[in-house]
């Protein structure tokens, strides 16, 4: 049987399942046998035991995603008001298991009724300390992924933070859930371990324990039931795909360029600096995106100014001088962070996003730029504005990071002097005024996924209108020639930082458009490194011209394909 979810991070496996068995069920009415002084120390007694495990790996986990994890759940059975609600539910005569379960449940219902994606993946956290604390007292295990002997495709309803912790990540080969979402802790963390993920899968908690299973996690699809002909046909793709990523491994210490020697910057986009060490190792040139909304995404609290510099400094330490593109937060559209405590809006694509927000709220864009400026003394930082689309905005931006600078040298605290100042071209209105805005920065990003959405004015998350979401369409390959062009004549360096240059089509027009250096996620770097090296950048720019000026996308792919070297591997979806 063939299950469809959601392809989080590629990559092919077939082992037996590892189906983890489903959370112990307890019951949120137990009223308490024993006297309440009794039922407090028996949770007192199991969250310090907890602390002192979490602590224990912490200290032996070298997994940075990991030791983060479990600073998240260790803060939460710190956390006063969460400690409160227990004491109330044993106050109101319910066992402690009970209690613990009811507490995390009125956390739990509070952080997913502010109705945010990012925020009800958090809720996870609450969840699982609460279950963590209930099996605990009632003395039962909590599943594991801790004692794996063999490698296996772990199959679960959801995987939470904790069982993440502990998991015995080498005999791992895939996960696919039943739940979770892009921005859960799974997808990002698996991301980052580069484990094959499928998130959102339905029915696959039907596929049994033991049972061999196929996965994509390109494509998103799993299956299991798999007769003698299906073995070997999944088995020539898992070979296919383990050859190619071992050649692709050889593009590691390979420098980026084209089969005639242009040489095409390649580097990564990046939501956490915990997947540098995997760039670093993919001979990445640096990094091209930090999206630091994330950092504002999973909590009730603002990031301070300190909390932000040691998160930035370290990222310019571990880069050892090679670029690190910082984007002042992108916080909107469908990123929303309830420590903003922003307003909704009938159409947040088209809202109060980005630097709209910093522009309004000092509050928030001081301690950013002091925090950027500061770790300018580390390495060599690229300051990025998002979402510019006029004059005032970029100009704003600017005299707000003087003024960043101005505080921090009256204060007599150190910042780095020289670092370079850029915006993205993700608005029209930015490309198509590129001359003007080319005097005011040192280079400028293109961001394709919203460039995309903002030219033929279809929402990038809606499937409906997905048809008219085309980067290979001719409107947008003009936008991002005219950009390229005015950045090459202003000496403006010029990035592309959108899905756009992950994709084989992509990269091959963006070639054809003279583009000088990309950025891709951390799993893409190897496979555009090697893509590159197939493409006669002189080739493609011949097809450039006519390119812009073909009929739609579908004739802008016929001449692509026309061009392209045999060999240079398409994805399966763009095949068709
Ligand atoms: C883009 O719009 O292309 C981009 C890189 O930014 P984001 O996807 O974060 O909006
Ligand atoms: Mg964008």
């Amino acid at each position: 049987m063939r299950y469809q979810g959601i392809g989080v991070c590629p990559g092919v496996a077939l082992n037996r399942c590892f189906r983890l068995s489903p959370l112990p069920q307890f019951d949120y009415n137990l009223r308490a046998k024993q006297p309440k002084q009794t039922a407090l120390t028996a949770f007192t007694d199991a969250s310090a035991q907890l602390k002192a495990d979490f602590s224990a790996v912490a200290a032996k986990n070298a997994n940075k995603t990991q030791a983060e994890l479990v600073e998240v759940q260790l803060a939460m059975l710190e956390d006063e008001s969460f400690v409160e609600l227990v004491q109330n539910e044993i106050e109101a005569g319910y066992a402690p298991e009970a209690a613990v379960l009811r507490a995390a449940r009125s956390f739990e219902q509070m952080l997913k009724a502010l109705d945010d994606e990012y925020m009800s993946a958090r809720a996870d956290d609450v969840r699982d300390l609460g279950v963590r604390l209930a099996c605990r007292i009632a003395d039962l295990p909590y599943p594991s992924l801790s004692g794996l002997l063999e490698d296996c495709v772990v199959v679960a309803d959801d995987l939470l933070p904790s069982m993440l912790m502990t998991a015995e990540f080498d005999h791992i080969r895939g996960i696919v859930t039943e739940n979770g979402t892009r921005t859960s802790h799974i997808s990002i963390l698996a991301t980052g371990l580069e484990i094959p993920t499928i998130v959102a899968c339905k029915g696959a908690m039907k596929i049994a324990h033991g049972d061999m299973v196929f996965m994509d996690g390109e494509q998103g699809i799993a299956e299991d039931g798999l007769n003698e002909e299906k073995m070997q046909s999944f088995g020539a793709r898992r070979e296919a795909y383990f050859r190619e990523r071992q050649e692709l491994l050889g593009f590691a210490s390979r420098e980026a360029k084209t089969a005639d020697g242009v040489k095409i910057g390649v580097l990564a986009n990046i939501v956490t600096p915990a997947v540098l060490d995997k760039v670093l190792s993919y001979g990445a040139e640096g990094v091209g995106l930090f999206r630091t909304e994330f950092l504002y995404m999973n909590r009730s609290t603002l990031p301070d100014e300190e909390e932000q510099f040691a998160i930035y400094s370290a990222a310019a330490k571990k880069l050892g001088g090679k670029p690190l593109t910082i984007r002042t937060m992108d916080i909107g559209g469908d990123k929303d962070a309830p420590c903003l405590n922003l307003p909704k809006e009938d159409n947040p694509f088209m809202g109060y996003r980005a630097v709209r927000i910093s522009l309004d709220r000092k509050d928030l864009l001081m301690p950013q730029l002091r925090a950027i400026l500061r770790a300018a003394a580390y390495g060599d930082i690229w300051i990025m504005f998002p979402m510019i689309a006029v004059k005032r905005e970029i100009t704003g931006m600017l005299a707000a990071l003087e003024e960043a600078k101005a505080q921090l040298k009256q204060e007599g605290v150190p910042f780095g002097e020289t670092y370079h100042a850029g915006m993205m071209v993700e608005v029209p209105s930015a490309a198509l005024r590129m001359d003007h805005f080319a005097k005011y920065v040192d280079f400028a990003s293109i961001g394709s996924n919203d460039l995309t959405q903002y030219t033929y004015a279809a929402d990038r998350m809606n499937a409906r209108v997905g048809y008219l979401y085309d980067f290979l369409d001719p409107a947008v390959l003009r936008l991002i020639k005219r950009t390229i062009d005015v950045c090459r004549s202003e000496n403006t360096v010029c990035s592309l930082c959108g899905e756009m240059a992950g994709t084989a089509l992509g990269l091959a027009a963006l070639v054809a458009l003279g583009i000088q250096k990309v950025s891709v996620s951390p799993s893409g770097i190897l496979k555009t490194k090697s893509r590159l090296s197939m493409l006669n950048a002189t080739a493609m720019l011949k097809v450039g011209e006519s390119m812009i000026n073909a009929e739609d996308a579908t004739e802008v792919k016929q001449l692509l394909l026309k061009a392209l070297p045999k060999g240079y591997a398409l994805e399966r979806k763009e095949e068709t």
